[in-house]
Formats: C-alpha cells, sequence, structure tokens
C-alpha cells in the first residue's frame, strides 16, 4: 500500500482524525489513522481560517477522504471530504468522551506509517456502534481487542509470575507481571510491596469474560448479561494493564529513537 505514496507526487487514503495541534499562524499539524497506512503525521494548511475550504471535515474523530501531497519534511493535506463525523457521538458528553478514549488508545498503542488494517477495522466499528449502543462492555471490548492486536495482550490462562495453568480460585491481577497471578503468588507478592500494590483483586467471573472478549465478536459481546462488581473488575483491570502497556510501548518507542541515533553517530 506504500508504492502508491513512493511513486507519485500526490496520493489518496481515508483516515481518522486522533489528534490535532495548531502550528504557525492557521495551519495544524495532524495525526490520522489511515486505511492503509497506518498513523501518519500530516499538516493542513490553512485550516484555522474561517473561509477554510478543508478545515471543516478535519476535527477530531472525523472519518474523511484525503488527498495529499508529498513534502520534504512533512506531507500536506490537500483536500478533504467527510465520509462520517460521527455527527451523534459528538451531541452526547459520555459517548464523545469514550471515543476520545478509543483514539487516545490507538494514539499510544500504534507506531507511525505501519499499516494496522484490522485496528482500522475495529475502530470504525466500535464508532458506529456507540451511536446507537450504551453498553460500556463496546470501549472495554475495543481495548481487549487493540491490546491482542498490538501485542500487549494480559495473560489470563497461566500465572504471570510462576506460569502455573490458572485453576478456580482467589486470584490476583498485576499488569507489572504481564496479567492474573495466582493465589500462591499472591500471598507471597504482599512482601513485595512494590508489585503489590498494583495488585487487584480478579473474580472467576471477570476472568471468564475476558477469555470470552478473545474469542467473540461485538456483537456476541453485547448479548452477555454482566453484574456490576464484573463490570467494574473488567474496567479497573483493562485500565491498569493499558497503563503499564503504553508505558512499555512510549519506552520502546524511545529506547528505538535512542539506539538509532547512537547507531546514525557511530558511522
Ligand atoms: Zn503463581
Amino acid at each position: 500500500m506504500l508504492n502508491h505514496k513512493s511513486n507519485n507526487r500526490f496520493y489518496k487514503t481515508t483516515g481518522i482524525i486522533l489528534k490535532h495541534s495548531p502550528i504557525g499562524e492557521s495551519d495544524r499539524l495532524l495525526t490520522v489513522f489511515t486505511s492503509d497506512m497506518g498513523k501518519l503525521k500530516l499538516v493542513a494548511r490553512g485550516v484555522r481560517k474561517t473561509n477554510s475550504k478543508i478545515g471543516g471535515h478535519l476535527d477530531l474523530l472525523s472519518h474523511c477522504h484525503l488527498e495529499i501531497s508529498r513534502g520534504r519534511n512533512i506531507d500536506v493535506i490537500t483536500s478533504a471530504s467527510n465520509i462520517n463525523s460521527f455527527k451523534t457521538l459528538r451531541e452526547n458528553l459520555i459517548k464523545i468522551g469514550n471515543a476520545f478514549f478509543c483514539l487516545e488508545l490507538v494514539d499510544s498503542l500504534t507506531p507511525d506509517n505501519e499499516p494496522e488494517n484490522k485496528i482500522f477495522l475495529s475502530l470504525i466499528e466500535t464508532l458506529k456502534k456507540m451511536i446507537t449502543n450504551e453498553n460500556p462492555l463496546i470501549i472495554w471490548y475495543f481495548s481487549f481487542k487493540l491490546l491482542h492486536l498490538t501485542g500487549y495482550l494480559p495473560e489470563l490462562y497461566n500465572c504471570g509470575n510462576c506460569q502455573i495453568k490458572i485453576q478456580p480460585n482467589q486470584h490476583s491481577f498485576n499488569a507489572i507481571l504481564g496479567g492474573i497471578v495466582c493465589k500462591d503468588c499472591s500471598i507471597r507478592l504482599k512482601n513485595n510491596l512494590p508489585i503489590h500494590k498494583d495488585s487487584l483483586p480478579i473474580s472467576i467471573n471477570t476472568i471468564k469474560v475476558l477469555r470470552y472478549f478473545r474469542n467473540q465478536t461485538l456483537e456476541k459481546i453485547l448479548n452477555l448479561k454482566i453484574e456490576h462488581s464484573v463490570m467494574i473488575e473488567i474496567q479497573k483491570t483493562l485500565l491498569s494493564h493499558l497503563s503499564i502497556s503504553i508505558e512499555k510501548n512510549l519506552k520502546s518507542t524511545l529506547f528505538l529513537n535512542h539506539i538509532s541515533h547512537l547507531i546514525t553517530n557511530n558511522k
């Protein structure tokens, strides 16, 4: 999919606006998650002026057709038109909050310039489903799927510490150790306070729902009847795992940049 980018001065794609920030007097730097090239950093010129023809199509969350011109340092959006502005989500504070949460996760967990079509399709499915359905499982299922597709899935079958197969018991969840921790290790961890303070209790019902997430479609997930206490545990568990995974991802990016800097300097 990168071939048309390298052959022509202009290229077309579709994408969702994940992030934007002002640059100069009237321009914006955009992070766009595209269907075929992954996450791109692009400039949109003059879009903060009231008479901009394309500015109205480049709001956060908008799914749009884009025409892009290759630049020396950064590519420039020359034309934009809406596919879906997700207007219904923008009119509801909870829905827009959930939608922005999904955008932030994608931005934090995906690398630049690498096609991530499964994540793109999952994001579109999630945002469309949110329009008509307020079930909080939508965003937790998306979070889980994103962890799965980016290689950060929590361990749900074996103890993250001793690797023993998990049996129904009083387990805990520890994102630093990679997932579920067996009862014996949970007791031993209490002596290791820095790690123990990140442990969360997790019931067998929550473990079953998370395992079900792994193998089922969004439609099947939305048919589940889930107790409030399990929903709270799912949220706490996944938020804890996401924060550790994002931190690892950021560190690895910094690390790789540092290594490439060292290699460049030693040539
Ligand atoms: Zn263990």
